[in-house]
């Protein structure tokens, strides 16, 4: 590894700052929502940082924008890293902005030592990651990575009946590049955990290995209004005792299901409730995420075949209906070995972590060698105004995506598929 070849920490945490004041709110967040004017001035922002550093820059169909960098060989796949600049209405500063601004530190600093690599680098800024004013999220990423079609994604409408498409155009980032994917040597995300496991365990970076499978489903329990006061306990069929037990059958299985499993039911309601009214329908939410496929398939036959126990002596209906399935995603093992071999010669602490939110690595995953590298987060939270990070955390993330991203440059050859 390249000792002699730092990061600039200062510059690095500046332009973070500097990042965060588009779309700053009074609480310490950023609101930055994707195609807003906000979302253009930190794209202008972005590219013309980009462009002092003699990149050339390319922006395809979809918004997304790549800043390059020419190696010795440029007939090779570039080495790509980079995340998204749009925020939720309630985000923080480091959501996104961290994973294309520590790629933009890694190539000032290469030009800042004349280091040129063997393979090109190019850095990414994904369009509508976050997906709440255009659903669904990560539409940049999968329209490049052929898992959501073009026209499908520019006629998305957010809540006032505009197109992602009309947005595009008007605020001028509907680049001519066709959005498809092309050959990419590997790529590298960074990003903020979002979670307290780094916290917790006091870990400096966290090599991420995969993203988890996850099923949702919704509930529909059925029994019978009746009054209060006259109906006896054992004819009852209260729908709400029904999905009490549901609830607490769900909050089982995650704990069954350790290490990995995770168990929610986010949403509950009962219709027309009412004090003196035993409750006659309820709906509830779902959510099972595991790292192991088989594993949630047994968390799956687990919820089943109990729910037909509670129907029974409960005496209601319960309708099940799964309503969305993915499948878990395993990372490209030379780039986690890449990010582990360099953490280590590093002397940083890391741990292996499954990602337990959706990003727009796990898209490129499917067309190119990829891997993520996480920063701790404070108190693991995301989403929020208040989200932080240690500026510390901020620039061990950096150091490692800089050497990992030479590393694989210099030995784009060397990334076995798998
Ligand atoms: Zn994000």
């Amino acid at each position: 590894m390249l000792t002699n070849i730092k990061i600039n920490e200062e510059r690095l945490w500046d332009s973070l700052n500097e990042m965060a004041l588009i779309g700053a709110t009074d609480k310490g967040g950023v609101n930055r929502q994707a195609l807003t004017d906000l979302d253009k001035q930190s794209r202008d922002l972005f590219i013309s940082w980009c462009k002092k550093e003699n990149l050339s820059i390319s922006i395809d169909q979809m918004g997304n924008i790549f800043a390059r960098r020419e190696g010795k060989n440029n007939a090779l796949a570039p080495i790509m890293s980079g995340s998204h600049l749009d925020t939720q209405p309630t985000g923080g500063k480091y959501d996104g902005a961290l994973g294309v601004l520590c790629a933009l530190e890694a190539i000032r600093t290469l030009n800042e030592f004349n280091y040129i690599t063997e393979a090109p680098i190019e850095i990414v800024m994904w369009t509508n990651e976050e997906g709440c004013r255009f659903p669904p999220a990560m539409t940049g990423s999968a329209v490049f990575s052929g898992l959501h079609d073009l026209n499908d994604a520019l006629l998305i409408k957010d809540q006032s009946g505009t197109t992602l498409g009309s947005e595009l155009a008007r605020i001028n980032y509907n680049g001519s590049t066709i959005c498809s994917h092309r050959p990419i040597g590997g790529f590298i995300e960074v990003h903020i955990e979002q979670g307290p496991i780094l916290e917790i365990e006091n870990k400096n970076i966290g090599i991420v290995t995969g993203a988890q499978a996850q099923k949702w489903y919704e509930i529909n329990i059925t029994g019978m209004e009746a009054h209060a006061g006259p109906t006896p306990m054992t004819i009852r069929k209260d729908a709400l005792v029904a999905s009490a037990e549901i609830v607490l059958l769900v909050n089982s299985i995650g704990n069954n299901f350790q290490p990995g499993g995770c168990a929610t039911c986010g949403v509950l309601e009962i219709a027309n409730p009412s004090r003196n009214v035993i409750p006659g329908n309820c709906f509830l939410t779902i959510d099972f995420r595991h790292p192991i496929d088989k594993s949630l398939q047994k968390m799956d036959k687990e919820l089943r075949k109990n729910i037909k126990l509670i129907e029974k002596d409960k005496k209601v209906e319960i309708e099940i209906k799964q309503i969305l399935e993915l499948k878990s995603n395993s990372f490209n093992k030379s780039i986690i070995n890449t990010i582990k071999d360099v953490s280590n010669n590093l002397n940083y602490t890391s741990k292996e972590i499954i990602s337990g939110a959706g990003h727009d690595a796990v898209n490129i995953n499917s067309i190119a060698p990829t891997a993520m590298i996480f920063v701790p987060c404070i108190d693991g939270i995301s989403h929020n105004e208040i989200e932080n990070i240690y500026k510390e955390d901020a620039i061990r993330g950096t150091e490692v995506l800089l050497h990992s991203i030479i590393e694989l440059a210099n030995n784009s050859s060397k990334i076995i598929n798998n």
